[in-house]
């Protein structure tokens, strides 16, 4: 840097400084320098090593936090620990990917943990809670509430906020910055107490063992790949060498909607605070259509209350003219859908199976029977989630 400003003073001369500039572009493996590229023959700078220790929160007879009861599970998960192994192996493997990293696993309380000496450190969790909450967390030893910083901007606050910043965009999952969802063995956690002081150490709370967990069962791959980003990025490492982010819906095979699209078993999840929710599901004629509702709750209506996709329990139909409700003639609350934009209402509430008509071509839409056209009137809680077959 100080180099370029001595270029900028214009006290060397240009040749001088064109052969500093091109030596400091080279160093920096800028591709602007105008050298030509290696051959592949040649000796490459070795990658930078670096130490990498990825903790899964509670395990060895510690179950941790329990699933959401009445959810649907998938074979070996059965609670927070097992959850967090998961993820923790795939976070672990794709660092591994990456030339020149060393990644230990961590099961639990591991003593090899106390004083560790690693250039980033993670310890993987999840949250026990009623339905309705969903979002993820980060946080430092010492973080305050809402953030998970401490502002000094130091390592661990940097990693922190790397974490909060590829974590949202590779799931998708909204942050949870309500101050009283920070607890004191999650800003003061044990193990960011054992390690050295010298490594930079985060914990992450990867979402809601209720409402975000679909996505934590069903979509390890890309839950892995948020924190595994989030470490790649603090590192200053070029996330490319990390395998791309799967796709949450098989792509688009074609924009002219005449190619048969089969899909089996696609999870979208519908939020209650939005209006219509895209599902980048096209519908062709003739299509055979199955949605059903897998799992989650949303609007609690009164206190205490949630319901699922058919508005149960205690469904209400709001008959009256001046309700709000995009159908008059089907619970509040419950699932409706569409194909196209100006499609004819579809009543799904917990699951429904029907044909594509002629005239029923198009972008399939969810959203809850509930509000003007666009919600919220207030502020309603939760999601719930269903599986797409198309045939
Ligand atoms: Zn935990």
């Amino acid at each position: 840097m100080k180099l370029y400003s001595s270029r900028r003073n214009g006290r060397l001369p240009t040749i001088a400084l064109l052969s500093i500039f091109l030596f400091v572009a080279s160093c920096d493996g800028n591709t602007t320098s105008p050298a030509p590229p290696p051959n592949p023959g040649t000796t490459l700078t070795p990658p930078v090593q670096r130490v990498i220790g990825i903790q899964a929160g509670h395990g060895n007879g510690d179950s941790g936090a329990s699933l959401c009861s009445g959810a649907n599970k998938i074979p070996g998960i059965d609670n927070e620990a097992d959850l967090n192994l998961a993820i923790a192996n795939k976070v672990v493997e794709l660092l591994r990917s990456v030339n020149g990293y060393t990644v230990h696993l961590y099961v639990g309380k591991d003593s090899r943990m106390k004083g560790l000496k690693a250039d980033a450190f993670v310890a993987v969790h999840a949250d026990q809670g009623k339905p309705g909450i969903s979002g993820y967390k980060v946080s430092r030893f010492g973080g305050q509430k809402g953030s998970g910083l401490d502002g000094s901007g130091d390592a661990s606050d940097r990693l922190v906020q790397a974490i909060w910043d590829e974590y949202g965009s590779a799931t998708g999952l909204i942050k949870d910055t309500s101050p009283g969802h920070f607890t004191d063995d999650m800003l003061y956690y044990y193990a960011l107490g054992w390690i050295d002081t010298s490594t930079p150490g985060a914990i992450i709370e990867m979402g809601w063992l209720c409402d975000d967990l679909p996505i934590l069962l069903y979509e390890q791959e890309r839950v892995a790949h948020g924190i595994a980003r989030g470490i790649v990025k603090f590192l200053g490492d070029s996330t490319a060498q990390l395998p791309p982010i799967p796709t949450r819906l098989p792509p688009t095979q074609s924009p002219v909607p005449s190619v048969t699209q089969e899909i089996s078993g696609v999870l979208f999840t519908i939020n209650a605070n939005r209006g219509w929710q895209d599902t980048g599901i096209s519908i062709v004629r003739g299509s055979q259509v199955s949605i059903e509702y897998v799992s989650g709750l949303w609007f609690e209506d009164p206190p205490g209350q949630w319901h699922d996709a058919s508005g149960e329990p205690n469904p209400w139909i709001c008959t009256a003219p001046t309700c709000h409700e995009p159908s008059h003639d089907f619970p509040k609350y419950a699932l409706i859908g569409k194909i196209g934009e100006g499609g004819a209402l579809l009543k799904i509430g917990n699951g429904l199976d029907f044909v594509a008509e002629a005239e029923t071509t198009g972008i399939l839409y969810l959203r809850p029977n509930y509000g003007d056209v666009d919600i919220p009137i207030h502020n309603p809680q939760g999601a719930v989630t269903v599986t797409i077959t198309i045939r």
